[in-house]
């Protein structure tokens, strides 16, 4: 099955956030939609691996920041590729505590705050259902969109020389290597430095993760 109309459908970028206890949990997802109109109800698309997916599925409770265009790699990153089981993920962040729930602030277009009502097996995923009981507009900064993401802060610019960048894709010859965290290819002959000769302590520019988690394609 060709997969790639599926290209074409739009998404956004937000962080989801929970509280258990004391504890701070939360994750980068990139599937929110408004599914009611009249005391509005949101699905929500959490991988079931997710540690915010185990959690938010005791708390009941969630808050949705909606990433703007000037969110950071290193906010997307620490939220889209670490887990809160075993990382503070809220270090250093700038998050305020509404209605007991920690809200990542830092970058945003505004927050969603609401209950679980609902969770719907979806195979590898869960979709929760989501009632909304507040929301805040922070900023009118646009909306980061998943496409805006993976063509902008991944390196990829589409106005420059696309012809030249088709060009590179036919180089079957070149040797690149892909991260197996987050997918990230670095290719030798688009870059200044061989992969294998870049220093120990390098890192994935999206995920920070070792040079030991790259697989040679
Ligand atoms: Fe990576």
């Amino acid at each position: 099955m060709n997969l790639d109309a599926l290209k074409a459908l739009s998404y956004g970028m937000f962080i989801i956030t929970t509280r258990k206890d004391t504890k701070n949990v939360g994750c980068l997802i990139n599937t929110v939609m408004q599914i009611t109109s009249k005391n509005p109800i949101l699905a929500v698309s959490i991988n079931k691996e997710n540690y915010t997916n185990e959690v938010l599925k005791e708390t009941k409770k969630c808050a949705i920041s909606i990433l703007s265009t000037t969110a950071s790699m290193d906010l997307i990153s620490k939220f889209g590729y670490s887990s809160s089981r075993n990382t503070n993920k809220f270090e250093n962040r700038n998050y305020q505590n509404i209605q007991e729930l920690p809200v990542i602030m830092d970058d945003i277009c505004g927050y969603i705050i609401g209950e679980v009502i609902q969770v719907i097996d979806a195979e590898t995923h869960d979709i929760f259902l989501i009632r909304i009981q507040q929301t805040e507009m922070i900023s009118d900064t646009a909306p980061m969109t998943y496409k805006y993401y993976q063509e902008e802060l991944k390196g990829v610019s589409p106005k420059n020389a696309p012809t030249y960048q088709e060009a590179k894709k036919e180089n079957n010859n070149a040797i690149r290597y892909q991260c197996t965290i987050c997918g990230y290819i670095y290719d030798n002959s688009k870059e200044k430095i061989n992969f294998e000769d870049l220093p120990d302590d390098w890192k994935c520019p999206i995920c920070k993760v070792g040079k030991d988690k790259f697989v040679k394609l």
